[in-house]
């Protein structure tokens, strides 16, 4: 992705206007010439251009809609938060293993809410709640946040939200390199900002429509210059032919990339690649050519919530790479923190 995010067609909820941010984006849209239309729900945008189902996914990929959160009781997001924080939902990505995918059904559009104080009034109330300890909170759970935040500036406003706090983290990932104006906030140091990264062949065969890998590096670079706490989550850890040499090389590249002056406090997560049957009936519907392996016979079986397990790898296969990645990130990231594998 060349550019920076800019959706075709934009639907408001009319309510969105009593809001600040309502209006501002309203403007902004209006002097772009974008196409605007009117929903009375975020839920339930319908008619999106299109013939087929094919297609209006496309579509749905490249709108936006902007409207209000009105369920402000947060979801948990372990291992990596206490919660997660709903700032956007939605992502103009084209990740074919991407988990929202069938966490979002029929709705695969972008959402984004207007109502950012009364979101993080709710952050300060989960705060509240767990004083005197430090309550984590993960801005990309239903979205790639920073993929739109150049748009709404509502991340911006989050990371010095939480800046001020005496007992909030905030912590993201993206796959997008668009990052400037989020090097000025006033983070003092509460927010973890992490980078996905991977093997150039998973990047290359499934990732479209995200950031290239260098460009990713160079943001991780300028955001731990800004003095953010720096993360890479390597997820999907995917095996394919060659993949100890592409994870290496990975590494290598991060290594060659990332100023030797930002490696003071760095973490990683590792993150094995994983589908869920309903996932893979979407994932082939979505992306009927990918070349992503789903076949369930040659994974483990991992049960999972609401009875809806998970496929991962056996498990000689979930030693073999803990083990060469864990080495990897030792042998060129030795002061980094490994915070989990799953
Ligand atoms: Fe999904 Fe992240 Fe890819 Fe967006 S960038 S499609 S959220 S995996």
């Amino acid at each position: 992705m060349i550019k920076p995010f800019i959706p075709q067609l934009v639907y408001f909820e009319p309510d969105a206007f009593q809001y600040p941010l309502g209006q501002e984006l309203k403007e902004k849209f209006e002097q772009m010439g974008i196409e605007i239309r009117y929903t009375t729900s975020h839920n339930q945008v319908r008619n999106l251009p299109g013939d087929n189902d094919f297609q209006k996914y496309r579509v749905a990929k490249s709108t936006l809609v902007v409207g209000i959160r009105k369920t402000l009781k947060f979801d948990t997001s372990k291992p990596s938060a206490e919660y997660a924080i709903p700032l956007a939902t939605g992502c103009m990505g084209h990740c074919h293993y991407c988990y929202l995918q069938t966490t979002m059904g029929s709705k695969p559009y972008i959402r984004t809410y207007v109502n950012v104080d009364e979101i993080l009034e709710q952050a300060d109330h989960y705060m509240a709640e767990r004083a005197p300890d430090i309550t984590r909170f993960e801005a990309s759970c239903t979205s790639d946040i920073v993929g739109i935040d150049h748009l709404t500036h509502s991340l911006k406003r989050a990371i010095e939200h939480f800046g001020q706090s005496e007992l909030g983290q905030l912590r993201f990932v993206t796959k997008f390199h668009y990052v400037d104006h989020l090097l000025d906030a006033k983070h003092n140091g509460k927010t973890r900002f992490r980078f996905s990264v991977n093997a150039d062949y998973v990047i290359k065969h499934f990732e479209p429509g995200t950031s290239s890998l260098v460009k990713r590096i160079e943001a991780a670079g300028k955001v731990a210059r800004a003095g953010y706490p720096l993360g890479f989550i390597v997820a999907p850890i995917y095996l394919h032919d060659g993949w100890q040499e592409g994870y290496y090389h990975m590494f290598e590249r991060l290594d060659a990339e990332l100023p030797k002056d930002v490696r003071e406090d760095i973490t990683f997560e590792f993150i094995q690649h994983r589908f869920t049957k309903p996932a893979k009936r979407v994932i082939e519907k979505n992306y009927p050519m990918t070349k992503l392996e789903l076949d369930e016979t040659v994974r483990r079986y991992k049960w999972g919530k609401y009875g809806i397990g998970k496929y991962i790898y056996q498990k000689e296969e979930e030693e073999d790479i803990k083990e060469h990645l864990y080495g990897y990130m030792q042998k060129f990231f030795p002061q980094a923190k490994l915070e989990y594998f799953t």
